[in-house]
């Protein structure tokens, strides 16, 4: 299974993908946490994208999808994947098809998690008090002013995403305001009903030793006039079976007059 994710910050991408990659024990490519592990180790993507990040601005095309040309190829993303927080911009979306397409596969599903924005500064502000109750760093980029740079960076540049799937029908929208359990529900729901994920596309059979040839088939091949062995014992076996039920229905129907008989006797005697 193949599957991007779409939706503003603090949709809840990164929550579902956590769950949908356990759950089919699929990779789960998350750019933006490959991009803060660049910046944290100091590469120089990371030492590019660390003041790019921070504004809440994307990083360049040629940058996130070379970094996702070389993650797909990956060992672990060879039976799938679901992109988090990928294609965040037309030109990154026809990057992937193009990179799926070198390797004859496609995307299976993109799933929109549609939430309020009002409630994202909420949820954003919920995930730092959290993180810092872990004891986790807090991410540079969450604060309500950067948030709302992200917001912006999202209608901007990611949102005619939702159009660009849309129009090539592979686009399934849940809401994700509800709780997140239910969320997952209404995911998996989707991907249940979506015509290539219900069954895994299986290896194309092994070849099967040549089958018996049907009995219509063997009539088709059996010379005119004479009948097959097959064909003769096949005509005796269904005039058994045509003639036995009718004797068996007439002894029935006999037995069944004689008792009347009998009572009507017995009861003119008594
Ligand atoms: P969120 O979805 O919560 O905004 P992410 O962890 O997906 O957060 O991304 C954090 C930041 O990483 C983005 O604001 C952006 O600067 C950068 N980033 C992640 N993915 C991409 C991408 N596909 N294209 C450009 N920038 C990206």
């Amino acid at each position: 299974m193949r599957l991007v994710l779409l939706g503003p910050p603090g949709a809840g991408k990164g929550t579902q993908a956590e769950r949908l990659s356990e759950g089919h024990k699929i990779a789960r490519l998350s750019t933006g946490d490959m991009l803060r592990a660049a910046v944290s180790a100091g590469t120089p993507i990371g030492m590019k994208a660390k003041d790019i990040m921070a504004r809440g601005e994307l990083v360049s095309d040629p940058v996130v999808i070379a970094i996702i040309a070389d993650r797909i190829k990956q060992p672990d993303a060879a039976r799938g994947f679901i992109l988090d927080g990928f294609p965040r911009t037309v030109a990154q979306a026809e990057a992937l098809e193009r990179l799926l397409a070198q390797r004859g596969l496609k995307l299976d599903a993109v799933v929109e998690i549609k939430v309020d924005e009002s409630i994202l500064i909420n949820r954003i502000e919920t995930r730092i008090a959290q993180m810092q109750a872990r004891g986790e760093p807090v991410r540079a980029d969450d604060k309500p002013e950067v948030l709302k740079q992200r917001l912006g960076a999202y209608r901007a540049q990611t949102a005619p995403l939702i159009d660009y799937y849309g129009k090539k029908g592979v686009l399934r929208t849940v809401d994700g305001m509800p709780p997140i359990d239910q969320v997952s529900v209404a995911i998996g729901r989707i991907l249940t009903a979506a015509p290539r994920l219900s069954s895994p596309r299986r290896k194309p059979a092994a070849r099967k030793a040549p089958r018996k040839p049907s009995r219509k088939a063997a009539r088709k091949v059996a010379p005119k006039g004479r009948k097959s062995a097959s064909k003769a014992g096949g005509v005796r076996r269904k005039a058994r079976k045509g003639v036995r039920p009718a004797r068996k229905a007439a002894a029935k129907g006999k037995a069944r007059k004689t008792k009347r008989k009998q009572a009507r006797r017995a009861g003119r005697r008594g």
